[in-house]
C-alpha cells in the first residue's frame, strides 16, 4: 500500500509470504494466507451437544460476517451432534465452513464419529493437550491421519495455559546447558514456537500436505504475543491465526486484542483473526466478530460495513438526537449488510458522516459520501444533509432520524445497485 511516491508513506508493510490454505465447504471456499483478504472467525460458547442452540448461534455469528466458526468438540454427545448442525445450517442457506476445536479425547471422537470428521471443515488440535507420555504421538497421529483421510485442513494451535510439558522440560534443559541462559521469557518464548513448528512437521510426516497447516501460539499479554508472532512469522511460511487469547471483558478485551493484532497486522503478520473477548453476562456473541471486523476495517485492511464517522460531542451539543442518530444509523447500516452485500455490491466502501454541531459537521460530512451535521447550541434547529460533497436538504422536526435513513437507502440503490 505505501508508495515510492509518497515522501511521507503510508499502509501497512507488505503481507508475509505464507502458503494458502483452503477450508471449503461445499461450493464455500475460503482461502487462509497467500494473498488472500485476512479471514475474520468466530467461536461459539454453547453447549455443542445442544445442537438448536449451537446451529443458531452459528447462523448469528456467520450473519455478523464471521468466515469461519469453530466449535468446541468435547465428548461423544458433541462429535454426535456436529453432523446435525451442519444438516440444519445447509437448510437455513449457511454455508459458513466449521472449525471443531479437539483437546484430549480428539483421537477417539474424531475416529469413532466419522459423520463428525466428515462434517467439519477444518480441525484444531492444540498440541498441549493430545495426551501424555508413549500416548501422545499415537494420539496425534491418529488426528492427523484423520485430518488427510478426510482432507481436512489442521490448525497446530498452541496456547500458552496448555503448553506441553514435555517439550517445555526439554527445552529448560537446553537453556541451562548454555554459557548464557536465556530468561525464563524468553524460553518460553522459544517453547511456544518450537511446539507449534515441530508438531507442523510431524503432521507432514504422517502424510497432511503442507498447504493444509496453520498455526497459532496464542498468549494473553499484548507484548509477549507481538514478541512470539514476530519471531514465529520469521521461522516459517504456514498461514499463521492471530488472536489474544483470553482477552478479557469490555473495553479491556477490545483494547489489548487490537493493540496486539494491529501492530502485527501492520508489520504484514497474521492471515486470520479471532478475537476472543468474554461476553458481558446476556451479552452478544457476535461481537467479536464485529470487533475483528473493524479492526481490520479501520486500519484498511478490508471493507465490510459502511462506517459511521460521529464526532465525539461536547458542550456544543445539546441533546442526545446525534448520538441516537450515529447508533441507530450503524446499527442500521451493520442489519443490511447482509443482504446489501449481494444486492449493492461495493456498499461497504461507503462513509457516513453524523456531526453534533456546525463547527466541524459540515466540513466532515462534505468528506463522507453522506452527512447530517445536527444543531449545536444557539444554532437553529435545522439539520443540513451532504451527499458527495453538496448540500442536498434540510431536516428539522421529529422525524430526522426516518428521513436521513431514507437518503440513505436512497443513496445507495442508486450507486450501488449491479445494475447503476
Ligand atoms: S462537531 Fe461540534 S458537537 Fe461535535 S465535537 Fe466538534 S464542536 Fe463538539
Amino acid at each position: 500500500m505505501s508508495s515510492s511516491n509518497n515522501p511521507i508513506p503510508s499502509g501497512p508493510l507488505a503481507r508475509r509470504a505464507s502458503r494458502r490454505v483452503l477450508v471449503q465447504h461445499g461450493e464455500r471456499k475460503i482461502w487462509v494466507g497467500g494473498d488472500a483478504p485476512v479471514v475474520v472467525q468466530s467461536m461459539t460458547n454453547t453447549d455443542t451437544a445442544d445442537a438448536v442452540a449451537t446451529a443458531i448461534q452459528i447462523k448469528e455469528l456467520a450473519r455478523a460476517g464471521s468466515e469461519l466458526v469453530r466449535l468446541t468438540v468435547d465428548r461423544p454427545e458433541s462429535a454426535a451432534a456436529v453432523p446435525y448442525i451442519r444438516d440444519q445450517l445447509d437448510k437455513m442457506g449457511i454455508d459458513v465452513p466449521l472449525v471443531g476445536d479437539f483437546h484430549y479425547n480428539g483421537h477417539t471422537l474424531l475416529t469413532e464419529y466419522p459423520e463428525c470428521a466428515a462434517a467439519l471443515s477444518k480441525y484444531r488440535i492444540n498440541p498441549g493437550n493430545v495426551g501424555k507420555g508413549a500416548k501422545r504421538d499415537t494420539q496425534f497421529a491418529q488426528m492427523i491421519e484423520v485430518a488427510a483421510k478426510y482432507d481436512k485442513p489442521v490448525r497446530i494451535g498452541v496456547n500458552w495455559g496448555s503448553l506441553d510439558q514435555a517439550l517445555l522440560a526439554r527445552i529448560m534443559d537446553e537453556n541451562a546447558a548454555r554459557d548464557n541462559p536465556w530468561t525464563a521469557q524468553a524460553v518460553m518464548y522459544e517453547a511456544l514456537i518450537t511446539s507449534a513448528i515441530e508438531n507442523a512437521v510431524r503432521a507432514e510426516e504422517l502424510g497432511l500436505a503442507r498447504d493444509k497447516i496453520i498455526l497459532s501460539c496464542k498468549v494473553s499479554g499484548v507484548q509477549d504475543l507481538i514478541a512470539v508472532y514476530r519471531a514465529l512469522s520469521k521461522r516459517c511460511d504456514y498461514p499463521l491465526h492471530l488472536g489474544l487469547t483470553e482477552a478479557g471483558m469490555g473495553s479491556k478485551g477490545i483494547v489489548a486484542s487490537t493493540a496486539a493484532l494491529s501492530v502485527l497486522l501492520q508489520e504484514g503478520i497474521g492471515d486470520t483473526i479471532r478475537i476472543s473477548l468474554t461476553p458481558e453476562p446476556g451479552g452478544d456473541r457476535t461481537k467479536e466478530v464485529v470487533v475483528g471486523q473493524e479492526i481490520l476495517q479501520t486500519m484498511g485492511l478490508r471493507k465490510f460495513t459502511p462506517m459511521v464517522i460521529a464526532c465525539p460531542g461536547c458542550g456544543r451539543t445539546t441533546s442526545t438526537v446525534f448520538q441516537e442518530l450515529a447508533d441507530d444509523i450503524q446499527s442500521y447500516l451493520r442489519e443490511q449488510m447482509p443482504e446489501w452485500k449481494k444486492t449493492f455490491p461495493g456498499v461497504e466502501a461507503m462513509n457516513v458522516a453524523v456531526m453534533g454541531c456546525i463547527v466541524n459537521g459540515p466540513g466532515e460530512s462534505k468528506h463522507a459520501n453522506i452527512g447530517i451535521s445536527l444543531p449545536g447550541t444557539g444554532e437553529s434547529p435545522a439539520a443540513p444533509v451532504f451527499v458527495d460533497g453538496q448540500k442536498v436538504a434540510t431536516l428539522r422536526g421529529d422525524n430526522i432520524v426516518s428521513e436521513f435513513q431514507a437518503i440513505v437507502l436512497d443513496y445507495v440503490q442508486k450507486n450501488y445497485s449491479k445494475a447503476a
